[in-house]
C-alpha cells in the first residue's frame, strides 16, 4: 500500500494519546478519531516498518460506544481525544490502561492487579477551573480568540469551550470587543509584534471567585481602566491583573505580574482546607475530582494521628496540608520556589503548624535529610510529574522504611516502572484506583496504595 490508498479496517484498540488501532494482515494502523468497534475506511498518510498511520474517511459501521461529539470543534481542536466515545466507555478505556500498564510494566499478573473502581465525574463537562487562550487574528483582520489546533499554533476560534466555565464566553467577549474598540493587537508570534497575547481565566469552583490575568507583549495595557471596569461587572469577579511576558517563546505566561484590580489571588477549598492562587500558581484544574482523589490518598495513607509524613512533589502543599488535618508531622518537598511560598502561605492561612516545606529536587532533599538529619517517615506520599520519580528517590525511599506509600500517577506508564522497583525491594501493592481529572481527553490520574512486607 502507499499513500492515499484507501483501506477497510476494525478498531480493537486505542493508542494512548486516543488514536484508534486496527489491523490488516497483522500490519498496525493508527487511525485518528476512531472508536474501539468502529469499522471503518481509512485512507494512509505514512508508513512505517510495522506500523503506519491513516485518516478516518468513513465509518462504515458504527461502534456501539460512539457518540456524535458535543463540541463544533471536536475534531480541529484535538484537545478532547476521546469526545466521540461515550463517557462510560471512556472510563472502561482508561481503567484498562492502567492495568495494562501495572501488569506489563509493573510485572504482576493482569488478573491480580488488586483495581477497584474507577472515580468517574458526574459531570464530564466544565469541569475545568483553568483555561488561557490565545489571541489573534483570522484572515478577514478580525480579532480572535480560541484554542491552538493540535500539534500547530493556527487558533481554532472557540470562545466556549465545553470543558471550561460558562463564563469564560463572556469574560472573552469583553476582552475582544474592548480591543476591537481601543484598537489595541493581538500578538503575532511570527512577527513578535502586537501587544495580548493570551488571557488566563481561573474560577474558584468552591467560592465562586473569578480571576482574569491578562498576559501581554509589554509592560502596560492602554485604557486599562476601561476593561478593568467592564470585567468587574461579570459576577464573581475578584483579581484583574496583567502578566509582562515580552520574549519569543512558546512560554504562555510572563514571570512579572502587575495587579490592575483586587488582592491579585483567588481562594478556593478543597474539603475543609482553603488555598490562595495566584496567578502563577500551580493549581489542580479539576477541583470536583480533587478532592475525590485526595480523599483517595488519604485513606489509603491511613493515618492514626502521630505519624510523619513526607509529600514529595508537594506543589502549593495542596495535598500535605489535606494530610495534616491527620498526621502527627508533615514534609512536603517541592523544585519550585514559588509553589512553596505559596505552600507555606496556606499553611498560614489554614493555621497548620505540623508542616513543614522544602525547596529542590525530591532526589536530592530526601537522601540529604535522610542521612544528614536521620529524618524518619511512618508514610510517603508522591504525586511526580509524568516521568515518574527519579532512581534516587526511589532508592531512599526503600532505605526510609516507610510502612505505607501512597503513589499518586498521572502516567501509569511510569508508574508501573516505579511499581515493579518498589515490588523487587520490598514493597507489595496492596490497592489501586483510577480517578478521571480529564474527561474527554485520553489522561487518567491513579491512586495506588504499596505496604511493607
Ligand atoms: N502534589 C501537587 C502537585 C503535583 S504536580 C498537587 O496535587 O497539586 C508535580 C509537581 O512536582 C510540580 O509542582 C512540579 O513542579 C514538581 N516537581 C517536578 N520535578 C520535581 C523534582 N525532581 N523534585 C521535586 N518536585 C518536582
Amino acid at each position: 500500500m502507499k499513500k492515499n490508498d484507501l483501506f477497510t479496517v476494525a478498531i480493537e484498540d486505542m493508542s494512548e494519546d486516543g488514536a484508534g488501532i486496527g489491523r490488516t494482515d497483522g500490519y498496525i494502523w493508527f487511525v485518528k478519531d476512531t472508536v474501539i468497534g468502529d469499522v471503518v475506511e481509512a485512507g494512509v498518510m505514512k508508513m512505517k516498518k510495522n506500523y503506519g498511520f491513516a485518516r478516518l474517511v468513513r465509518i462504515i459501521d458504527p461502534s456501539p460506544s460512539r457518540v456524535e461529539p458535543e463540541c463544533p470543534v471536536a475534531r480541529q481542536c484535538g484537545g478532547c481525544q476521546l469526545q466521540a466515545m461515550s463517557y462510560e466507555e471512556q472510563l472502561r478505556f482508561k481503567e484498562r490502561k492502567i492495568r495494562n500498564h501495572l501488569s506489563r510494566l509493573g510485572g504482576i499478573p493482569a488478573d491480580q492487579i488488586p483495581m477497584e473502581p474507577i472515580m468517574g465525574m458526574e459531570n464530564p463537562w466544565r469541569y475545568r477551573n483553568k483555561a488561557q487562550f490565545p489571541f489573534g487574528k483570522n484572515k478577514n483582520g478580525e480579532i480572535i480568540t480560541g484554542f491552538y489546533a493540535g500539534r500547530t499554533h493556527a487558533i481554532i476560534e472557540h470562545e466556549d469551550c465545553l470543558l471550561g466555565v460558562e463564563e469564560n464566553k463572556e469574560i472573552l467577549e469583553i476582552i475582544r470587543n474592548f480591543m476591537k474598540e481601543y484598537k489595541i493587537e493581538p500578538y503575532d508570534e511570527g512577527a513578535h509584534r502586537g501587544l495580548v497575547r493570551h488571557a488566563l481565566i481561573r474560577k474558584g469552583f468552591a467560592t465562586g471567585e473569578l480571576m482574569v490575568c491578562l498576559v501581554i507583549n509589554g509592560r502596560s495595557l492602554p485604557a486599562a481602566g476601561v476593561l478593568t471596569e467592564r470585567l468587574r461587572a461579570v459576577p464573581g469577579m475578584t483579581s484583574i491583573s496583567l502578566s509582562v511576558n515580552q520574549e519569543k517563546t512558546n512560554v504562555i505566561m510572563g514571570q512579572e505580574i502587575i495587579s490592575l484590580w483586587g488582592p491579585g489571588y483567588i481562594t478556593d477549598r478543597i474539603g475543609d482546607v482553603t488555598y490562595r492562587i495566584s496567578p502563577l500558581s500551580f493549581y489542580q484544574v479539576n477541583p470536583v475530582q480533587t478532592k475525590k482523589l485526595y480523599e483517595t490518598a488519604l485513606e489509603y495513607a491511613d493515618l492514626k494521628g502521630g505519624e510523619t509524613v513526607w509529600d514529595l512533589y508537594c506543589g502549593i502543599g495542596t495535598i500535605s496540608l489535606f494530610l495534616a488535618q491527620k498526621a502527627g508531622q508533615v514534609y512536603g518537598v517541592e523544585i519550585v520556589p514559588q509553589a512553596i511560598r505559596d505552600a507555606e502561605e496556606n499553611a498560614r492561612l489554614n493555621h497548620m503548624e505540623n508542616v513543614e516545606f522544602f525547596v529542590g529536587k525530591a532526589e536530592e532533599v530526601l537522601p540529604e535529610q535522610y542521612e544528614k538529619n536521620h529524618i524518619s517517615a511512618d508514610v510517603i506520599v508522591v504525586d511526580p510529574p509524568r516521568k515518574g520519580c527519579d532512581a534516587k528517590c526511589l532508592e531512599t525511599i526503600v532505605k526510609m522504611q516507610p510502612e505505607r506509600l501512597v503513589y499518586i500517577s498521572c502516567d501509569s506508564a511510569t508508574l508501573g516502572r516505579d511499581v515493579k522497583y518498589l515490588r523487587e525491594n520490598g514493597y507489595e501493592l496492596k490497592r489501586v484506583r483510577g480517578c478521571d481529572m480529564f474527561g474527554q481527553t485520553g489522561h487518567c490520574e491513579c491512586v495506588v496504595k504499596m505496604e511493607k512486607n
